[in-house]
C-alpha cells in the first residue's frame, strides 16, 4: 500500500485543534455541551478535541455514510445510526471530519432542527473543502481550509484504509485506479 503524501503533520493538526478548543472554551463559557461525533471519519479529531474542552461535555456518536468505498460522494446521505438523547434546550456541537459538498452538514443540521429545540447548534469540521460546496452551509469552526483533493489519514479513509495515520495526506493517481 502506498504512503500518502503529507499535507498536514501530526504537530500541525494538534496545534490547530488546541487553538480551536480555546475558541470554543471562550464561546461556551463553561456551559454544558453535547458533542456529537460523526462516525467514522471524525473519531480521531473529536476525541483529541474534547480533551482540550474545559466545560462539562457529554459525548454522543452517530454514524452516517455518503461514500460507498470510493472517492466521491453518492450525493445521498444515509443515516446508519442516528440515535441521540433529548437535546431540547442543550448546546449541541456537531463534529465532522470534512465538509465537502456540505450535504452531510445540511442533513444533520436539518435533522436537529426538525427533532429538537436546542439552545445552540454549532457545526465544527476538521477540514473545509469550500470549493466543492453544493449546499449553502459553512462550518462555525474548522481547522484547515483544503483544496478539492481526496484526503486520507487522521480518521479519513480510502476504502476503509488509512484512518489510523497520525497525519493528513493525499494519494496520487495510481492508487485510485483500485476504486
Ligand atoms: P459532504 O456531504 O460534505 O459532501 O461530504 C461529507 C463526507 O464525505 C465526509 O464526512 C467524508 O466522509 C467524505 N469526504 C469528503 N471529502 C473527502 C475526502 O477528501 N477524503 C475522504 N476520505 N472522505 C471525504
Amino acid at each position: 500500500m502506498k504512503n500518502p503524501k503529507v499535507l498536514y503533520t501530526e504537530e500541525e493538526i494538534q496545534l490547530n485543534i488546541k487553538l480551536l478548543a480555546e475558541k470554543m472554551n471562550a464561546f461556551y463559557n463553561n456551559e454544558e455541551v453535547y458533542v456529537v461525533c460523526v462516525l467514522k471519519g471524525a473519531v480521531m479529531f473529536c476525541t483529541d478535541l474534547v480533551k482540550h474542552l474545559n466545560m462539562p461535555v457529554k459525548l454522543e456518536f452517530i454514524r452516517l455514510s455518503s461514500y460507498n468505498g470510493g472517492t466521491s460522494t453518492t450525493g445521498k446521505v444515509n443515516a446508519v445510526d442516528i440515535s441521540l438523547p433529548d437535546l431540547n434546550g442543550k448546546n449541541v456541537l456537531i463534529v465532522e471530519d470534512i465538509v465537502d459538498t456540505g450535504l452531510t452538514a445540511k442533513f444533520l443540521i436539518d435533522f436537529l432542527n426538525c427533532n429538537f429545540h436546542t439552545k445552540s447548534t454549532k457545526f465544527c469540521s476538521l477540514l473545509d473543502k469550500k470549493t466543492a460546496r453544493k449546499a449553502d452551509i459553512e462550518p462555525d469552526y474548522f481547522c484547515f481550509e483544503v483544496d478539492d483533493k481526496f484526503l486520507v489519514g487522521y480518521g479519513l479513509d480510502f476504502d476503509g484504509y488509512y484512518r489510523n495515520l497520525r497525519y493528513i495526506g493525499y494519494l496520487d493517481g495510481d492508487e485510485f485506479e483500485r476504486a
